[in-house]
């Protein structure tokens, strides 16, 4: 190892704490002045410093100080750090990939787990090249296991996650349209998350797979390694019972399980999360008091009751995909009057169009009371039915509601983060 990266590490023992934003609290912390695209992070050292940082690592030689420490990149010293952490660790290292669930299923693997183990799993959305090595870095000797979350945009992005978290368990929970500006195609989407599937078969790891679906029993096919199958309407989450407004399934031990979380594809999530706890050696009837008491947060897929409306709430993100899931699911809830309230699915790169419309199709003939769309890309969706009600803004579609307000049914309110579409709820 070089001289810099173990002072490096002796300072970060020293601390046990990261962090790479100066507005936060810096208790003792060992700051990283990370660059962004419009400032140097180097500016913000002193900052951190005076706020209680211990260190400040930079790459601007012409800052220096008592507790400033140089390197020649700050990201890569961070990436560098975490990886020679993480060999430090023994401890199972459960990665987590693929196009949608990816935090829910983390959330959900982490509350069955966690009746075992004391875990270390991603905070909130901390998936990408950042974020991981901050994950990495957060856990301590006390870990007995850690999942670790991984977003990709592009190709290369999680060999790269993986070659300083070194899995040993891995998920991907599916292939689906999701940043396809970046992938091209689903082909490429599918290679892009099978990295997490050959860092593991080149490491003699353990992967899960959901078989019944058709991508990922593909991909796992060419591996010569270790693979757990898991099938949700059969070993693990047994027998779905009711997919809306929250899934109920009977578990494999006749249980009848009651959870706070709603579609078909929550119920693939947590036989996932049923799987991985079994072969950690969970009971099942603790896997399934995890499963039953995990409430989601942050807009994603939650079931908020107002006055005279019950809103299913997933403003958190959107692509082809979930939103196709989202309103197959929807359609399928009881309730007399159902109002969707759909907002762009954004990033689609030149499938925009082609998918807006699709979506759009896919509405049409799904019989809802009323059809509320926002957002440019969506106009695309607007053209396929001449009763949608289109709005280019949110502003408009919000005063449209002031004004017209929506009583007694289920609304289903969807879109990408850009949009924000969770203000609408307060109108309803
Ligand atoms: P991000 O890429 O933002 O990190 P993520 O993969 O972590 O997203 P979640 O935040 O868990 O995904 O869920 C986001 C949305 O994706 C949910 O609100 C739901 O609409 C949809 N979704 C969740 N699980 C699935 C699934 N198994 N299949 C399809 N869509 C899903
Ligand atoms: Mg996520």
């Amino acid at each position: 190892m070089m001289e810099p990266l173990q002072h490096l590490y002796q300072k970060y023992l020293e601390c046990r704490k990261v962090s790479t934003d100066s507005r936060a609290e810096q208790d003792n912390t060992l700051f990283f002045a990370l660059d962004g695209p419009n400032f140097k992070g180097s500016q913000f050292a002193q900052q951190a410093l005076d706020k209680g940082a211990r260190y400040a690592v930079v790459q601007d030689p012409e800052v220096t100080g008592p507790n400033i420490i140089q390197v020649t990149d700050t990201l890569k010293s961070l990436q560098a750090l975490a990886l020679h952490h993480r060999q430090q660790l023994s401890i199972p290292f459960i990665g987590i990939t693929g196009s949608n669930g990816k935090t829910t299923t983390k959330e959900l693997i982490n509350a069955v787990l966690s009746r075992r183990f004391n875990v270390l799993c991603t905070k909130g959305n901390l998936n990408n090249h950042i974020g991981v090595p901050l994950t990495l870095l957060s856990i301590h000797p006390e870990h007995e296991l850690a999942i670790i979350e991984m977003g990709a945009n592009h190709p290369g992005d999680i060999a790269e996650l993986c070659s300083y978290s070194l899995p040993t368990h891995g998920i991907i929970t599916n292939i689906g349209k999701a940043h396809l500006e970046g992938f091209g195609s689903l082909e490429g989407v599918a290679r892009a998350k099978s990295e997490l599937y050959l860092h593991l078969d080149k490491t003699n790891g353990i992967v899960f797979v959901n078989t019944s679906n058709d991508h990922l029993m593909r991909m796992v096919r060419r591996l010569a390694n270790k693979v757990t199958y898991y099938q949700p309407q059969d070993d693990y989450s047994a027998e779905l019972l009711q997919v809306a407004p929250q899934v109920i399934y009977r578990a494999a031990n006749g249980e009848e399980v009651h959870t706070h979380l709603m579609g078909s594809y929550n119920f693939e999530n947590m036989a996932a999360a049923a799987c991985i706890g079994q072969y950690f050696g969970v009971p099942h009837e603790e896997i399934n008091a995890a499963i039953a008491g995990y409430a989601p947060v942050n807009n994603r897929s939650q079931i908020v009751q107002k006055d005279t409306n019950t809103i299913l709430l997933d403003a958190y993100n959107a692509n082809p995909s979930s939103m196709a899931a989202a309103v197959a699911n929807f359609a399928q809830m009881a309730g007399d009057r159902k109002v969707v309230i759909l907002g762009d699915m954004l990033e689609m790169g030149q499938e925009s169009e082609a998918e807006h419309k699709l979506l759009g199709n896919q509405i049409a003939g799904l019989g809802f009371s009323e059809v509320f769309i926002c957002g440019k890309e969506m106009r695309y969706a607007a053209e396929e039915h001449p009763e949608f009600r289109y709005f280019a803004e949110k502003s408009a579609l919000m005063q449209w509601i002031k004004d017209h307000p929506i009583r007694d049914s289920h609304v289903l309110v969807k879109g990408s983060r850009g949009i924000g579409l969770e203000t609408v709820v307060d109108l309803l």
